[in-house]
């Protein structure tokens, strides 16, 4: 519902009202109502900001006037007067959306000066630097801001005359100097817009605000609100506030901090700040500022007030707070808190240890995180031994946790550019700043000179889950040139470097990595998952390895063991292709006699380790001309050899070979000769891998393994292909169990890939101890995508354009696809009670499509080893929010 108020003064508002005050507002006001030191403020609604982008860039009526009203408020509160020229109130203006987007909007902070009421901050003051400090500072960024000059023009201004007089920081400058760059700055206003600097507080305060509405539109927002998925119709408020100031001298101070370590997790105050400074400084990453634990003994009773702040604000929300502060003359004030940003590691940290806390209840920590995170945790780190003999270049702050290694690139648009040629790169600057977000967005790691822990890289970069090092002070970087020096090393665009983000350190050249484990909160949050999921968690594994994995990542089965790997591997290729070339039933079974006991072998070691869970084994499945060479390849050297009139042996084979493959070429390769048809049309392949299945069985049973095989089969259409195969199968399992002497429990099923095959599944049923839906190949035939091609031609422009919302191949398209499944499964269940569901699609591991598989009432999901913590997880919210809505049903029924 809309509402007539547009303006809201601190203390009419509370932390439930984001959507209409924003989020910083919101949280503005909630402290100022728990008695927090908040300068006073107000701020305008996202509402009035949809107005004024709704009405092409014009202000609501009467908005101006209530903005007034609320200005005088602050008069009242704190004894200064906006304009005033002997005591001037100075306002920051600051955007502040619904969901925090961290620098990507406008902020102007000093607003309210002129020629005249710099007069006035002088006499209040009684420091006449801090005063050109701070118009300097506001012409700068009302200048950059609203009037859309470059800040580089003022920033370079600022180095050219710390440069003339030897100053190494902005500190260093007196107030003559910055009243000469001040003068210099408006001199460039006027000589950029042809306009005077605007003198009039209420102009530049009226200027100020569309500015911040506009920024909504701003490239680099709207590039983070599509990344994000935040919705572009919400808006930003703004935020008006008295200014505090963090430039008054050494007794002043600027700063951020979050209430525990936004990287790790770990439960102590992080963060650090600049003394004489104010808060863009900091984010910036200009200077290097100082960890926030000095505080202690720089400003002692700021730092208690600080800890007892965060101590009290993490109570009140319940979560990781993200504080701003200034400190103005050993004063302390809070000017912003919001959730903070934590990598996925922190985030699983925290809200385990939360609950160990007594801050939250386990059902909470388990629906906070988000489960498609997951695999970051289980991203491979730097083998130690390869780290130890690479060349550390430098060691800078480790800002987010990871292993990255990539070419140096030393621009954003540049990242983009090679990023899109499958390069990967790592991003190098000073510091990054908010428009170089879609560098940040491809590179597989970021890497800056300056900066702390809170500066733009390091918190873009930690929501990113992107390995970041900042204030690498030891890198010198020539943008020019693009060269960069470290350690005496020169090193340049294009050069390898490797960044570790969980240590800070820089190396030279590529470093290996080593797979990772679960750390023992993951591992504690996913054990609080098991006892709340209703489906099983099986993994797609083709090798031992793969099944080792499976089980440590918390896997209880095999839910798909794709057989075709075993045939591609090096030494089994000739055979598979004398298999395939196979001009008599006695040859053909020439290779399979050899083939019999490698795939024997195979099903032996994964049965061993996965001794007492279930193995599904899926028949082969691709077509057969995937196992031979390339057409257009072997064409290319017959014509070689036979322009270069070569004969013999070499050359027929290859030419037999040629015959072969061009028969066994197809337009469609993938609705074409494959998986259940194969089998039917040549049974010696399934008969081979039948009696390769039980034979393996039989002798991990004799040495005391429980095996559970289950048989499936790949691409059926019709329920009759199912018929004929079961029998046929079903006699190779009696002949071997009957040869040893020895009975296997086993199971026969099928993979329900095709839309015909989900719209028959009552007569597929009858065949059938378990479906599993392979939804990378139904997704395929339901929207008639073929999926290599969609993605590669199409797919990313649908999403652009706004023709679907997600990727089908990632996330179950649940109306279409999943409606499939639904009935499928409805369907084969009634025919068939007992009737066990699964998919092993790649969906198996993405939570959204997890969460559809539970509301379908799937007994399992399949997924890669890598994804299982994700199905896990998945499982169990699904299972809670089903039963937070039972709730809800039930009181609503009362
Ligand atoms: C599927 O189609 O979903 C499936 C698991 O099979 P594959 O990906 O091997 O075609
Ligand atoms: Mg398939």
């Amino acid at each position: 519902m809309s509402s007539p108020k547009k303006v809201y003064l601190f203390e009419e508002g509370h932390a439930g009202m984001k959507d209409l005050l924003g989020g910083k507002g919101a949280n503005l006001a909630e402290m100022a109502r728990i008695g927090l030191p908040v300068p006073p403020g107000f701020i305008i609604t996202t509402e009035a900001c949809n107005a004024y982008l709704n009405a092409d860039y014009l202000l609501p009526p009467g908005l101006m006037d209530d903005v007034r009203q609320s200005v005088s408020q602050l008069e009242g509160r704190t004894g200064k007067h906006f304009g005033n020229a002997k005591n001037p109130l100075l306002l920051s203006v600051r955007s502040g959306a619904k969901f925090s987007m961290p620098g990507m909007m406008e902020t102007i902070l000093n607003l309210g000066l002129n020629e005249q009421t710099i007069q006035g901050l002088i006499a209040q003051s009684g420091n006449e630097r801090f005063a050109w400090d701070t118009y300097r500072r506001f012409v700068g960024m009302f200048s950059g801001v609203v009037l859309g000059i470059p800040k580089d023009e003022f920033e370079h201004r600022l180095q050219q005359e710390k440069k003339r007089l030897g100053a190494q920081l902005d500190t260093d400058l007196d107030a003559a100097t910055l009243k000469t760059l001040t003068r210099q700055y408006k001199d460039l206003v006027r000589e950029k817009t042809g306009q005077p600097f605007p003198e009039d507080p209420a102009i530049q305060l009226q200027m100020a605000i569309e500015a911040v509405f506009s920024s909504w539109h701003t490239p680099r927002a709207v590039v983070y609100r599509d990344y994000h998925h935040i919705d572009h119709h919400l808006g930003t408020a703004v935020n008006v506030q008295a200014m505090v100031f963090g430039n008054l001298g050494d007794d002043s101070a600027t700063g951020v901090a979050f209430t525990r370590n936004p990287a790790t997790g770990e439960n102590l105050l992080y963060g650090e700040y600049l003394i004489n400074a104010q808060g863009e400084d900091v984010v910036a990453g200009i200077r290097t500022p100082h960890q926030v634990g000095l505080m202690e003994k720089e400003f002692p009773e700021c730092y208690r007030q600080l800890q007892q702040i965060a101590h009290q604000l993490e109570k009140h929300y319940r979560d990781i707070q993200d504080m701003e502060f200034t400190i103005e003359n050993n004063r302390f004030y809070i000017l912003q808190t919001r959730t903070g940003k934590r990598t996925i590691q922190a985030a699983v940290k925290i809200a385990v240890d939360m609950v160990h806390e007594g801050l939250i209840p386990g059902d909470e920590a388990l629906l906070r995180i988000d489960a498609n995170q997951l695999p970051h945790l289980l991203m491979p780190t730097f083998d130690p031994a390869e780290k130890q003999k690479s060349r550390l270049l430098a060691t800078g702050i480790n800002a987010s946790p990871g292993a990255a290694t990539g070419t140096i690139v030393f621009d954003a648009d540049e990242v983009v550019r090679l990023a899109g040629q499958g390069e990967k790169v790592i991003l190098v600057r000073p510091e990054t700043s908010p428009d170089d977000i879609h560098g940040l967005l491809r590179a597989e790691g970021v890497l800056t000179t300056h900066g702390g822990n809170t500066s733009h890289a390091a918190v873009v970069a930690r929501g990113l889950g992107k390995a970041c090092v900042v204030g690498c002070e030891a890198l010198e970087i020539d943008l020019k040139t693009k060269t960069m020096s470290l350690d005496g090393k020169i090193l340049k665009a294009g050069d390898l470097i490797s960044i570790d983000g969980s240590t800070g350190e820089v190396f030279e050249g590529r470093i290996a990595t080593m797979p990772p484990s679960l750390g023992p909160e993951l591992a504690t949050l996913l054990g609080w998952a098991d006892r709340h999921r209703k489906m099983e968690v099986w993994a797609n594994a083709d090798t031992p390895n793969d099944a080792r994995k499976a089980l440590e990542y918390g896997a209880t089965g095999i839910g798909l063991c794709r057989t075709e790997h075993m045939f591609m591997a090096r030494e089994r290729l000739p055979i598979v292709h004398d298999l395939i070339l196979a001009e008599s039933d006695a040859d053909r079974q020439q290779a399979l006699d050899k083939l019999l006991p490698m795939q024997r072998e195979d099903f032996k070691g994964i049965f061993a380790v996965m001794d007492g869970h279930p193995v599904t084994v899926r028949l082969l499945d691709p077509p057969l001309h995937e196992f031979l060479p390339n057409y257009d390849h072997l064409l290319e050297e017959v014509l070689r050899l036979q322009d270069a009139g070569r004969t013999g042996p070499e050359l027929e084979r290859k030419e037999t070979l040629l015959k072969k493959v061009g028969k066994l070429r197809e337009a469609n390769p993938m609705m074409g000769f494959r998986g259940c048809r194969v089998g039917l049309l040549y049974p010696d392949i399934y008969n081979m891998q039948m009696r390769a299945i039980m034979e393996a069985a039989i002798d991990c049973k004799q040495t005391g393994t429980d095996v559970r095989p289950k048989i499936m089969i790949p691409l059926i259409s019709d329920a009759q292909e199912l018929k004929r195969l079961k029998e046929q199968l079903e006699r190779i399992a009696e002949d071997v169990m009957h040869q040893r002497g020895m009975p296997v429990g086993y199971r026969f099923g099928t993979m329900i890939e095709t839309p015909r095959a989900a719209l028959t599944a009552k007569k597929v049923a009858e065949f059938a101890d378990f479906f599993s839906f392979g939804t990378n190949d139904l997704t395929q035939m339901t929207y008639g995508f073929s999926r290599d091609d969609a993605e590669e031609k199409f797919l990313t422009r649908y999403q652009e354009q706004g023709l679907l919302n997600f990727n089908p191949f990632e996330s179950l398209d649940t109306d279409g696809v999943g409606r499939l499944v639904a009935m499928a499964c409805e369907e084969g269940s009634l025919a068939r009670p007992g009737l066990k569901l699964s998919l092993c699609g790649e969906h198996g591991g993405e939570a959204k499509s997890v969460e559809f598989c539970h509301q379908v009432g799937l007994h399992s999901v399949s997924c890669s080893p890598f994804r299982v913590p994700v199905a896990r997880l998945a499982a169990a919210q699904a299972a809670l929010k089903e039963k937070s809505n039972q709730g809800e049903h039930l009181l609503a029924s009362v």
